[in-house]
C-alpha cells in the first residue's frame, strides 16, 4: 500500500523536538505546534510516495539535504512564538 506524503512535515516535527530540548522557550502542546505550522509555512513542501515503514529512510535521507533550511526555519518560528506564545494563560 502506498501512501502520499509531506516529508518536509515529518521532518520539522522530528526536528522541532531536537531543537526544543537545547532552547530555553515554553515547550507545551500549543507552542510545538504553532512553531512547526509556521516553520512549515515558511518551507518548501516534499511530497513523496512512500510504502508504509518506507518513509524514515527517506525524511533522513532529505532531511540531510534541507537540514540548514529546517533548523533555520524552525530556530525562526521558535523565537516568534516564545515572544508571543498564543497557549492558554494558565500554562
Ligand atoms: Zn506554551
Amino acid at each position: 500500500m502506498y501512501k502520499l506524503r509531506n516529508f518536509m512535515e515529518e521532518a520539522v516535527i522530528y526536528k522541532t523536538n531536537d531543537i526544543l530540548k537545547i532552547m530555553n522557550i515554553c515547550k507545551c502542546e500549543k507552542c510545538k505546534l504553532d512553531i512547526i505550522a509556521i516553520a512549515l509555512n515558511d518551507l518548501p513542501s516534499k511530497y513523496v510516495v512512500t510504502q508504509i515503514g518506507e518513509l524514515y529512510a527517506k525524511v533522513n535521507e532529505l532531511t540531510q539535504q534541507f537540514e540548514v533550511d529546517i533548523e533555520t526555519s524552525i530556530v525562526k518560528a521558535a523565537v516568534q512564538v516564545a515572544r508571543s506564545p498564543k497557549h492558554d494563560i494558565e500554562q
